[in-house]
């Protein structure tokens, strides 16, 4: 083999080594925190977002284990899941803003929605969801910070939303799901918003075993809390592109 061969074919191999080391650092992050909060490591998933990463890369990360997969924008989710059918036990799981136009697709093509977080989506999820698949997994999207946030229902509102979406026969509430504006001021105790939402689920009284909280920068704090769901972007797969 010449050089240049041999450099070209060290390309993907550097690509899938990192993803590789990634996910390992992810998982380690995980684990520890786990431990450290005294829960077993089971208890936590891991949800890979893979929004704006082309089809090839979720590809490799199913390669390595990844089964379930978060996308934000519906197009592209579905070009991808169509590049990738060929892939048995793929899980996959809105997490964006929902627009009412697009229940029924997302309802036809996934297994979880975490982003639901008005009564007029999830009448329209239900209504579409095909009958021969099962009840579709939802979160309710709380805005739990203090900041105000375009998305997500507010505390106050969340048991009113809870009852009128927990009767819907085609959906499953799992739990809740919030997204914590960047904290602001450095005196905030930035594992607040998480605390809150395990509360606001406790008070709920029903049950549900689903918090999906805690990012790329933020999930052992989320796992302190009891995050079931950390939401892993940056951190698996690098940058975004665009
Ligand atoms: C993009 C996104 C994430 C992942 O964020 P990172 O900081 O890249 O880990 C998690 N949850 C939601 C809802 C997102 O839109």
């Amino acid at each position: 083999m010449s050089r240049l061969d041999a450099g070209r074919h060290r390309g993907p191999e550097i690509a899938r080594a990192s993803l590789k080391d990634r996910l390992q650092q992810v998982s380690a992050r995980i684990n520890t925190s786990a431990l450290k909060a005294g829960r077993a490591a089971s208890e936590v998933q891991l949800l890979a977002v893979s929004k704006t990463q082309p089809a090839a890369i979720l590809r490799e990360a199913y390669a390595l284990g990844l089964r379930h997969f978060g996308e934000n924008y519906l197009k592209e989710a579905l070009e991808k899941q169509a590049q990738l059918c060929d892939l048995e036990g793929l899980v996959w799981h809105f997490i964006g803003p929902i627009q009412s136009n697009k229940c029924r697709l997302i309802a036809e093509h996934f297994d979880w929605v975490h982003s639901v977080d008005r009564i007029e989506v999830a009448r329209r999820l239900n209504d579409m969801r095909p009958p021969d698949k099962g009840p579709l997994n939802v979160c309710i999207q709380v805005n739990v910070s203090l900041e105000t946030t375009k998305h997500g229902i507010l505390p106050e509102a969340l048991p009113a939303l809870f009852s009128s979406v927990r009767v819907l026969p085609r959906l499953r509430v799992r739990g809740l799901m919030t997204i914590p504006a960047p904290p602001s001021q450095a005196d905030l105790d930035p594992a607040l918003p998480f605390r809150s939402l395990r509360r606001l689920m406790k008070g709920l009284e029903a049950p549900l075993d689903t918090l999906s909280m805690g990012m790329s920068e933020d999930l052992e704090l989320a796992i302190h809390e009891g995050a079931t769901w950390v939401r892993v972007g940056t951190k698996l797969f690098g940058e975004r592109p665009r």
